[in-house]
């Protein structure tokens, strides 16, 4: 067993270029050249003059581009696979979810952008509303700047980036420097359908990410809580709105009615999915006092048979690379942490192989104090906690700074549902895990310290990247001198009241309250 220097691969050089390597066994596998904040206000500038015309298409214009991006995408879906494995070292059957899962996502937004979009005609709230045409239109953001993560280097910018296109916003995007290679697939699909050119690619460190923000009109950022913060700040300054999704620290409930079968499959699945890379992979576990042996017994047979390596272009493995030895000190510090405390490693527990693999890992008798349970671990553990009832679950799991999602384990789903709606998450799967992501008309918010505003959720998802403009037009012929209502004397004075009286009579007679007061 080799293993790696431990200098992280990814630490900034001093370069005008980012040498990207395959964490699966440090191969370099490309490089691409860093944008100055210059070159980053350049492009801004340059989407700024296509933008118009995307925006003017309407959504209905933008459709068949959209559409024709989405084959482009399953046409090129097995070299997106093979670029997405190269830079993150994923399995294959983990690296090739990606471009099918955008597919379906542009699918959903192409086909309901226009409805989504449409103008509203609110109905007036009262008598004096009533002598106007109310009209609510959406207008898109010129450039939206979209700032992402390596976890899921190619899927991540779709995610949050075409819904800001079918808006009719332009997309300045900033991949992790990390993974800058999938994203150069992204913009070339678009540029090879020969669709407007509103979308910019920029690489780069911190410097760039600022100057994407220093350059947009709306900012959406995907990453750790940490830089959420300063992208928050630095949006704040500018007075520009912003969205941030951001770590987690998700819990499942496992209760003592649960299949527990279903239960060890899915959280084994939920936990090392992505090599335990995702905002919403299973990272705690609570177990009912009755079922718990049983539970991290089945668990561990899981996890222990869990295949892990480098994969090529067959489906051999299920668990892959960690994407930088930074993060992989991470985990080991967690599960070092938690032997150090007296926890118990029933299976993994060490890094293995070349690069910068650990071993899938189960860790019983955790306490909630330790950072295993408290801080994100962005890695193959799942830690578990041996809980009273079902009361102690949810106060454990609702004992955290993040909120981004949770699941239940429950053979009641009514009570699984009960349960959900007392949890301090964004989204509750109930018997699964991740599924609330691959429903697009579900919304994907994280609460407390795991993100601001969400995405998706239908046409909030689209409707974030623009903003609302109010228009009254008049429905009856209006004077040419004067304000209809306007008090300029006393007599309209007692008009306008009469109006006014009339208005709250008829809201007090809608929500039932009988004048004097009394409901
Ligand atoms: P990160 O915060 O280190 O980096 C994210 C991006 O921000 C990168 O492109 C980076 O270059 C850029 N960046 C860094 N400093 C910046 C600054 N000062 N200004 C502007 N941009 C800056 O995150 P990461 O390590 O790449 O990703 C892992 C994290 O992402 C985890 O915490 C994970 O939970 C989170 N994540 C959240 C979601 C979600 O939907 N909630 C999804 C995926 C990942």
């Amino acid at each position: 067993m080799t293993l790696l220097p431990m200098t992280d691969l990814h630490a900034k050089p001093q370069l005008t270029t980012i040498e990207v390597r395959n964490p699966a066994d440090g191969s370099v596998v490309g490089s691409v050249a860093i944008d100055s904040p210059d070159a980053v206000a350049a492009k801004a500038r340059e989407l700024r003059l296509y933008q118009p015309e995307w925006a003017a298409m309407g959504a209905r214009g933008r459709r068949p581009w959209l559409q024709k991006f989405q084959d482009w995408i399953l046409d090129n879906a097995e070299h997106i696979t093979d670029v997405v494995q190269s830079e993150t070292g994923k399995p294959r059957a983990e690296a090739s979810i990606e471009a099918p899962l955008s597919a379906d996502l542009l699918n959903y937004f192409a086909s309901n952008a226009e409805a989504f979009l449409a103008d509203s005609h609110p109905k007036p709230h009262s008598p004096l509303a009533k002598m106007k045409r109310l009209t609510a239109v959406n207008h898109p953001y010129p450039v939206v700047g979209l700032i992402i993560p390596w976890n899921f280097p190619f899927m991540n910018a779709p995610v949050d980036g075409i819904p800001a296109l079918a808006a009719g916003a332009s997309l300045l995007l900033k991949p992790s420097e990390v993974t800058p290679l999938s994203a150069i697939e992204f913009i070339r699909g678009w540029t090879e359908i020969g669709a407007p050119p509103v979308m910019a690619l920029v690489n780069g460190y911190a410097e760039t990410g600022a100057a994407v923000i220093a350059n947009s009109d709306y900012v959406h950022f995907t990453g750790s809580t940490a830089t959420g913060r300063k992208v928050a700040v630095a949006c704040a300054e500018r007075l520009i709105p912003y969205s941030l999704e951001l770590g987690g620290k998700d819990p499942a409930l496992v209760l003592a009615d649960a299949d527990l079968e279903r239960a060890a499959n899915g959280i084994a699945w939920g936990g090392m999915f992505n090599s335990g890379q995702a905002c919403v992979s299973v990272e705690r576990v609570y177990v009912e006092a009755p079922v718990y042996d049983e539970f991290v017994a089945r668990l561990t047979e899981k996890v222990s048979r869990l295949r892990q390596g480098q994969d090529d272009h067959r489906y051999r493995f299920d668990v892959g690379a960690i994407a930088t030895v930074a993060q992989r000190e991470i985990v080991q510090r967690h599960v070092d942490e938690a032997v150090a405390g007296g926890a118990r490693v029933t299976t993994g527990g060490k890094p293995t192989g070349v690069g910068t693999f650990f071993q899938p890992t189960v860790l019983a008798d955790v306490d909630q104090s330790m950072s295993c349970m408290k801080e994100e671990t962005f890695g193959p553990t799942l830690p578990v906690v041996k809980v009273a009832d079902e009361d102690e679950a949810i106060r454990l799991a609702n004992d955290s700074t993040y909120g981004l999602s949770a699941t239940v384990w429950t053979g009641d789903t009514a009570r699984g549902e009960r349960v959900a709606r007392r949890l301090e998450t964004g989204a509750v799967n109930i018997n699964d895990a991740m599924a609330n992501g691959f429903s697009f008309a579900l919304p994907m918010p994280g609460w407390k310290n795991s993100g601001i505003g969400s995405r998706n959720g239908g046409a909030d998802g689209l409707l974030k990247y623009t903003r609302p403009q109010a228009i009254t037009t008049p429905r009856i012929p209006t004077p040419s001198r004067e304000l209809l209502w306007y008090p300029y004397s006393k007599g309209k004075f007692r008009v306008t009241m009469g109006i006014f009286r009339a208005a709250a009579a008829h809201g007090l007679r809608r929500v039932g309250i009988a004048r004097g007061g009394r409901r």
